[in-house]
């Protein structure tokens, strides 16, 4: 039997990468995003195996009714992969309430409301395997970046304490934390800021940003049956950014 993954924010990035990763291992893959054009585009050149469902994660309310949809439409989710973020690089004093409470909302709230209504099928279906994403905002202190620093720390927690609670029902949850990877997102927060960049790349002992293919060969292997005795974990994919000097 095909698995099914839903990867939220898969038409583009390091989710598009994780997208075509599944798919050329067989595994039935759902992209969630909020831009119909984009996700039809990817799953055009994702292939048969991929198929796409609209989803504006901040509207909470609409997301029980996604999942059902999903699982109407294929029966079982055994993978979710939440990808889906939002950057806001500002200085902290200037950050309003509200752009931080939005940023909150994509990234922190969104996950725990999508992760609490698919481990509910999970635990039916007797197993499953989560995988979140954070960013090294989360390991180090990054400046301009505080409600998403907030959101991506919230998440390395969140992951502990879900595969504490959902593991022993078959359910693994672990997390990777990307190092500087070469995307939209990336672009945006570094391409104007060449000393952001040269200090990214000098603490990078690879000395380059990553690939989102680098993501999603690690993201496989983080939700395949070779991992099976891993739960709770957040593993960097960084090229050694987060001990770098
Ligand atoms: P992209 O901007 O390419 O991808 C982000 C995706 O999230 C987009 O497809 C976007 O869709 C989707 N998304 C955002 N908000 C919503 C929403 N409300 N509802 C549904 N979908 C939404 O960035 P990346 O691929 O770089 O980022 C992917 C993840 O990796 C993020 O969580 C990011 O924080 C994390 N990350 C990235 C790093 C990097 O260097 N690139 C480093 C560390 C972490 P839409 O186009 O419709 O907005």
């Amino acid at each position: 039997m095909k698995k099914v993954a839903v990867i939220t924010g898969g038409a583009s990035g390091i989710g598009y990468a994780i997208a075509e990763k599944f798919v050329k291992n067989n595994i039935q893959t759902m992209l969630v995003g909020r831009n119909k054009a984009k996700l039809r585009e990817a799953t055009c050149e994702l292939g048969k195996l991929a198929d796409w469902i609209l989803c504006d994660l901040t509207q909470l309310d609409e997301i029980p009714g996604t999942v059902q949809k999903i699982i109407d439409k294929f029966g079982r989710i055994d993978i979710l992969v939440n990808n889906a973020g939002v950057h806001l690089k500002k200085a902290m004093t200037e950050v309003t309430d509200k752009e931080y409470q939005d940023v909150i909302l994509t990234n922190q709230t969104s996950v725990f409301c999508l992760t609490r209504s698919v481990a509910g099928f999970m635990q039916e279906q007797e197993g499953g395997c989560i995988l979140n994403i954070s960013s090294m905002a989360s390991i180090y202190g990054l400046p301009y970046v505080i409600a998403y620093t907030a959101s991506k720390s919230a998440i390395e927690g969140m992951t502990r304490a879900m595969a504490v609670e959902l593991s022993p029902l078959g359910i693994r949850v672990n997390c990777i934390a990307p190092g500087f990877i070469r995307t939209n997102m990336s672009s945006v927060a570094l391409d104007k800021d060449p000393e952001r960049k040269k200090k990214v790349l000098s603490r990078t002992p690879l000395g380059r940003l990553g690939n989102p293919e680098e993501v999603a060969h690690a993201a496989y292997f983080l939700v395949s049956d070779e991992a099976s005795f891993i739960t709770g974990v957040v593993l960097p994919v960084d090229g050694g950014n987060s001990i770098g000097f």
